[in-house]
């Protein structure tokens, strides 16, 4: 008997205009325009469904001068899922962008390794270079869901449900988690910001925020190990993705993509 079989869509919820140089440690030799794309994702299936991440909100947005191009809301809601719904909400990491939204999925129970909580409530948070990317809101509210009993925690590789497991990377935060969907093309891994971008582990060069270069290095290993081929890979932030792969459903195109189909060329 084989594992169940999901659907995986990339929802884009906002937009950063930069330069390539800004993307890599050591700058890029191209001075580029090279922007970042924000997602939530979503796996459809049985138990489902299930949510990776939960973006930020036009606040957040405003104070981290990011664009909202559609809610997160709007975003599942256009492939019916209905947030209040959802039962379960994987964060792959703390940094603003994948754990925001704090009320969005009122019935939810939220997966984050203990590593990542250690870190995001820990002495690392005395340095501004290693908070730069985290909200004390934001943390506070995931200390909140675990007073609430709301809150799993993992530590390391372990699964969420048949056919979904989470695996702990670490390197750009201490416990960020990428996870890998069972589809019918075979395991799909949603590295997120284990890999900001395709030129980061197709070319194993280092998104600037870090707490470790050595594990992101080895962590494009273990993205390419749960992964079938490099296809089954999904970056965190590249808009790439959304040109690679086919629109969820007519009319999403740019917006709503899914991810268990073949993606296209580059
Ligand atoms: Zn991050
Ligand atoms: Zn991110």
């Amino acid at each position: 008997m084989g594992e169940p079989v999901y659907e995986i869509y990339a929802v884009r919820y906002a937009h950063h205009d930069r330069k390539s140089a800004e993307n890599f440690i050591g700058g890029d030799a191209h001075d580029a325009s090279q922007p970042l794309d924000f997602f939530v994702w979503a796996f459809v299936g049985p138990g489902g469904p299930f949510v990776l991440d939960t973006g930020f909100d036009e606040a957040m947005a405003r104070k981290r001068k990011r664009t909202i191009v559609k809610t997160v809301r709007d975003g599942l809601g256009a492939i019916d899922i209905d947030a209040d719904k959802v039962e379960n909400v994987i964060i792959s990491h703390m940094h603003y962008d994948h754990c925001g939204n704090h009320d969005l999925f009122p019935r939810a129970r939220y997966h984050v390794q203990d590593g990542e909580m250690a870190y995001a409530t820990g002495r690392c948070m005395c340095h501004g270079q290693l908070r730069v990317a985290f909200e004390a809101d934001d943390v506070v509210a995931l200390v909140r869901k675990v007073f609430d009993g709301r809150v799993t925690f993992h530590d390391g590789v372990d699964e969420i449900a048949p056919g979904i497991t989470v695996h702990k990377i670490g390197g750009h935060t201490k416990g960020l988690q990428s996870v890998r969907v069972n589809t019918r093309r075979g395991p799909v891994v949603l590295a997120s910001d284990a890999s900001h971008l395709y030129d980061h582990f197709e070319q194993n060069r280092v998104f600037p925020i870090t707490c470790d270069i050595a594990d992101v290095l080895e962590g494009y290993r273990t993205l390419k190990r749960l992964a079938p081929s490099l296809d089954h890979i999904v970056p965190g932030h590249d808009p790439k993705v959304l040109q690679r792969y086919p629109a969820a459903r007519p009319g999403l195109e740019g917006w709503v993509v899914r991810l268990d189909v073949e993606p296209g060329g580059r």
